[in-house]
């Protein structure tokens, strides 16, 4: 039986490609991660591939972004954000062939209805440990490259004539946010919303301020998540009849019926995309990735 590989062209754009060295390993690691043929039990389509442990690659936070937007925009993959981390579906094989098996006799309501080991999933996932280890952080050390990146989305989110903050103050500020616990999607919605409020929008002019009003902004911005959630009053688990885990989003399926599903239960195809997250999305200004986690 012949190993498993994955060609590289020889083009001239592979070898243009190799010239930017982070983007080149990001996306030898999708190529080399990428499942061939889809994966129901980890909610992966022919193509896709985890990302979003960026540690483990050995990458910053913000090294793997730029990697990946950089990525994105020169066309070689796609991205969508699940609850259980980032994924990348390599579209482009004019560098990279993997081979990619199209099944598209698998449509979604088939793959909704296919029940797979969620134990199993839940064990194995490598990318919620690492979400929960960011959050996780350590008394006395140096802000982390999050930080500069959350309070460089601040800066670009305050009105004009904003009082200037330096890039380390500005950073510490927001470390401190995430030492008193606020999570990183969290902060990130309050951002996406907090620039768009009548009255926040004209109170905000600093990442100081951002700070010293974070808790009063965090809790008017839950209470408006949690009036989103209550106008839809939850059915029952539409995954499994004896489920009794509570559902957080719906989808409607072609037929209109409403599918309401639990975080365990959620399918993979359609997460984050449900009627409930896309509203907490646009509220947010689509900064989030885990809309659930958020405010819990
Ligand atoms: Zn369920």
């Amino acid at each position: 039986m012949v190993e498993p590989y994955i060609m590289l062209m020889r083009k001239p754009k592979s070898f243009e490609s190799m010239l930017d060295a982070t983007a080149w390993k990001l996306l030898s690691i999708i190529a080399f991660r990428a499942s061939r043929t889809g994966s129901t039990v980890y909610g992966l389509e022919p193509g896709e591939a985890f990302v979003g442990d960026y540690k483990n690659l050995k990458l910053t936070r913000s090294k793997y972004r730029t990697a990946l937007k950089k990525l994105e925009k020169r066309g070689f993959i796609t991205t969508r954000t699940t609850n259980r981390g980032t994924i990348a579906k390599l579209v482009d094989s004019e560098v990279y062939d993997i081979n990619i098996e199209a099944n598209n006799h698998q449509t979604d309501h088939q793959a909704t209805t296919r029940r797979p080991s969620d134990d199993h999933q839940v064990t194995t996932n490598n990318n919620d440990k690492n979400v929960k280890n960011e959050k996780k952080r350590e008394e006395g050390s140096a802000p982390a490259d999050d930080c500069f990146v959350l309070a460089k989305m601040i800066k670009q989110r305050l009105p004009a004539g904003q009082t200037e903050t330096d890039a380390d103050t500005a950073a510490g500020l927001v470390d401190k946010l995430l030492r008193r616990g606020a999570a990183v999607d969290e902060i990130k919605a309050v951002i996406g919303w907090f620039a768009d409020d009548p009255f926040w929008r004209r109170s905000i002019t600093s990442v100081a301020k951002f700070a010293e009003h974070y808790d009063t902004m965090a809790r008017q911005l839950a209470a408006k998540i949690e009036a989103i959630r209550t106008r839809f009053p939850p059915g029952p688990c539409s995954r499994d009849r004896n489920c009794t885990r509570p559902t957080i989003d719906y989808e409607h399926d072609d037929y209109g019926k409403r599918w309401w599903w639990c975080q365990k239960h959620y399918p993979f195809k359609v997460e984050g995309k449900g009627r409930l997250a896309k509203a907490i999305r646009e509220l947010t200004g689509n900064m989030v990735d885990d809309v659930y986690g958020l405010f819990k």
